[in-house]
């Protein structure tokens, strides 16, 4: 469903991306993991078109969206995009927050909106924070609210950029569930994370990225039990 296919990014003279390739199929949850700085959100950011790519090409239910003359806001309206903190906007409701995009990018009517939100909400055990500020909420919740924001929109795809490591640890574990849940539902999900033992568990497909390049990628049980790569025996030493 999403073809990342020889993407290079340069930051001025630096190379942050050196032809990266990876494939989500529909329904997979692939993580990538590596180092601080190999380049992580970056190609989630090229994903959903934050930054220009300077080579290769990325695919999105066969439509070539790094194509300069397709519309960015067209291709965003059909990923959802969660990362490690500030999300939700501060001066909105939850409940705002949640239906701005369906109502005003999507032109989704007020009640449905409010119902599809509401619902959400339940069912990630927010259904009494709906009308709070964002900082009357705890981290965890806060995250969850992101993603029930970022479902909202129906999207296709689900990006997820390290939307634990902001977390007490204590609340990492309610987070967690609730990516494992959607995933169990279906949901197509990329997602850059830390958490080896949720990446083991729920990933069907694990990437890890070093200095900007793909070293290694294939089923958890392969990448993180029994990696072929020196460097990637020294990540996971180091992370686990
Ligand atoms: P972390 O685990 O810390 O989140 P990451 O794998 O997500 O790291 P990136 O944020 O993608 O790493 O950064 C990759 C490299 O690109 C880093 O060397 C970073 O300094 C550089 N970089 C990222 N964004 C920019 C930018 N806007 N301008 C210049 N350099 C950037
Ligand atoms: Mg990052």
């Amino acid at each position: 469903m999403l073809s990342i296919d020889g993407v290079v990014k340069f930051f001025g003279e630096h190379q942050v991306l050196r032809g990266i390739s990876l494939d989500v199929q529909e329904h997979q949850v692939v993580t990538v993991i590596g180092s601080s700085g190999s380049g992580k959100s970056t190609l989630m950011r090229c994903v959903n078109l934050l930054e220009v790519i300077d080579d290769g090409v990325i695919t999105l239910d066969g439509q070539d969206i790094t194509d300069p003359r397709v519309d960015p806001d067209q291709v965003r309206r059909r990923i959802g995009v969660v990362f490690q903190a500030y999300n939700l906007f501060p001066h909105m409701s939850v409940l705002d927050n949640i239906t701005l995009a369906p109502r005003v990018v999507h032109g989704v009517p007020k009640d449905q909106a409010l119902a599809r939100a509401h619902e959400l909400l339940a069912r990630v055990g927010l259904a009494d924070k709906a009308d709070e500020y964002p900082d009357r909420l705890s981290g965890g919740q806060q995250q969850r609210a992101a993603i029930v924001r970022a479902l909202a929109t129906e999207p296709r795809l689900l990006l997820l950029d390290e939307i634990t490591s902001a977390l007490d640890p204590e609340l990492v574990g309610d987070v967690l569930r609730l990516v494992r849940e959607l995933a169990e539902r279906g949901m197509t999900i990329l997602m850059a994370t830390h958490e080896m033992g949720f990446a083991r568990q729920v990933a069907d497909h694990v990437c890890f990225l070093d200095q900007g390049a793909v070293l290694e990628q294939g089923p958890p049980e392969q990448v993180l039990a029994d990696p072929t790569q020196p460097r990637t025996r020294e990540f996971l030493a180091r992370v686990i």
